[in-house]
């Protein structure tokens, strides 16, 4: 049995979801296949989910920011009613925390200077008033509970942070995902699930559907690969995969949950913070608990695994780092003897910027390598590659003159060589969650 699409879209997570909505919004027929039950249930369930600007490119900064817009605008964007509900954005705002050492936050402070993003400059005395609970001591550079120096004192102070109030968070990723399905389906997108692709099709050289597990078919002139942590698979069945300079692969990755410090209601006095001196990054969870993830400090193992066959459970090593980290700045954090988070998996390209591009194979399109860091661009990604996508079919040649995108909400412009297949490692990126 065989079914046809005008684009087959392989994955239902948000950057699949929000690619469906946008090219249906565009007259496109489309169809996401997900091997999963439901549309979310790969890595974005377990996304931090958070929303910020700090990368360490210009191009990273300006694409945040308008992909920041769309959570802003949820209702209109989605245009459509949920039975689930839709999801709450969390304006709690971003605190980038200075340290004289610290070459990105500086390198954030003045790209948000030269690129017009609103922040302020807190001192000392500012950031202990507003954040009282906080330890302030210079701690750095990470280190692991079981290195001497990471039990040493405080060295004097951090210098102070940046805010910027726009940051936020999505509390319910897997919804916003929902939310996306609605929207699409409303304009006539479908989705299918338990679909496992097991075959990229071709004829005559170029993509013509795709083949799934049960031995179903779908035919259609285009194929977009946005499958997350098994991106490389699917490249891999596609026969690209070795074509590209730029490759990806599943790097695990734990985030930890653990009761907010006592007296505190850090649901709503509580903050996203990106603290490199302890290389950590942490944000309010429901429960009244804080979340806490790795900033992928250089002392931190690297983890790449098959995303078939890896650990799904939190080690007391990571758990221990991670806690242990944040406690420092957060003297009155909750312990638990019991562990609570998730461990999930990263796509991850080889300089930590995503991949959105066209491939060797005609009508094969990646979306991927998204470095535990796009969730917040699902709605530019989408408006990103669907440009991209109606160019490369339309004739236009990519590879030779790469095309230029206007962000819908700031106008700003992205030159989609940025995330070029083909790129040269971009120097500039801070090669971790940071982008
Ligand atoms: C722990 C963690 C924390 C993160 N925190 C943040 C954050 O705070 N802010 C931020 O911006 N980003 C964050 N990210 C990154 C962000 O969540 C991801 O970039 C985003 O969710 C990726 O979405 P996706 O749609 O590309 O992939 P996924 O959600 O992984 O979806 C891919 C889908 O493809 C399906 N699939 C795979 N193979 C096949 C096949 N052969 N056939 C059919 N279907 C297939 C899977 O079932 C899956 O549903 C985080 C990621 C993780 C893991």
């Amino acid at each position: 049995m065989s079914e046809e699409a005008d684009i087959v879209i392989i994955g239902a997570g948000v950057i699949g979801c929000g690619l469906a909505l946008e090219l249906s919004r565009r007259g496109h027929r489309t169809i996401n296949v997900d091997k999963a039950s439901a549309a979310g249930a790969g890595s974005t369930i377990n996304s931090c989910a958070i929303v910020r600007f700090s990368y360490s490119t210009a191009a990273g900064v300006n694409f945040s920011w308008e992909g920041a817009q769309y959570w802003l605008d949820w209702t209109n964007h989605i245009g459509a009613e949920d039975e689930l509900g839709l999801i709450d954005y969390h304006e709690v705002g971003q605190l980038v925390l200075m340290t004289d050492d610290d070459g990105h936050a500086h390198r954030v402070k003045s790209l948000w200077e030269q690129l017009d993003i609103p922040f302020e400059t807190l001192d000392l005395d500012e950031l202990a008033e507003r954040f009282p609970y906080f330890d302030l001591g210079l701690y750095g550079p990470p280190t692991r509970p079981d290195d001497p120096a990471f039990w040493k004192d405080a060295i004097g102070s951090i210098t102070g942070a940046i805010f910027t109030g726009q940051a936020g968070y999505v509390s319910d990723p897997q919804l916003s995902c929902h939310n996306l399905q609605r929207g699409a389906e409303a304009l006539g997108g479908s989705f299918l699930f338990g679909a496992e692709v097991v075959e990229i099709n071709q004829a005559d050289g170029v993509v013509s559907g795709v083949q799934l597990a049960d031995g179903r078919s779908i035919d259609a002139p285009v194929v977009v690969n946005v499958a997350g942590p098994h991106s490389a698979v699917i490249n891999r069945m596609a026969g690209v995969y070795d074509a590209m300079n730029i490759k990806t692969a599943a790097l695990r990755h734990e985030v930890h949950h653990v009761p907010a410090p006592e007296g505190v209601d850090f649901m709503t006095a509580g903050v996203v913070a990106a603290d490199n001196d302890l290389g950590i990054y942490f944000r309010p969870e429901v429960g009244n608990h804080v979340l806490i993830g790795s900033g992928d400090p250089e002392c931190d193992p690297r983890e790449f695994v098959d995303p078939d066959d890896y650990n799904t459970s939190l080690t007391e090593e990571q758990w221990n780092a991670q806690v242990l980290r944040a406690s420092r700045r957060m003297p009155q954090l909750g312990m638990p003897h019991e562990r609570k988070g998730i461990v999930d998996l990263y796509d991850v390209s080889d300089d930590w910027l995503p991949i959105y591009d066209r491939t060797d194979l005609d009508g094969f399109y990646v979306a991927i390598g998204t470095s535990g860091n796009q969730y917040k661009n699902a709605g530019v990604a989408a408006h990103a590659m669907a440009e991209l996508i109606e160019a490369v079919e339309g004739g236009h040649d990519h590879d030779a003159d790469p095309v230029q995108v206007v962000g819908r909400y700031t106008g700003r412009s992205f030159d989609m060589a940025a995330y070029s297949r083909n790129r040269e490692i971009n120097t500039e990126s801070s090669m971790s969650v940071h982008g």
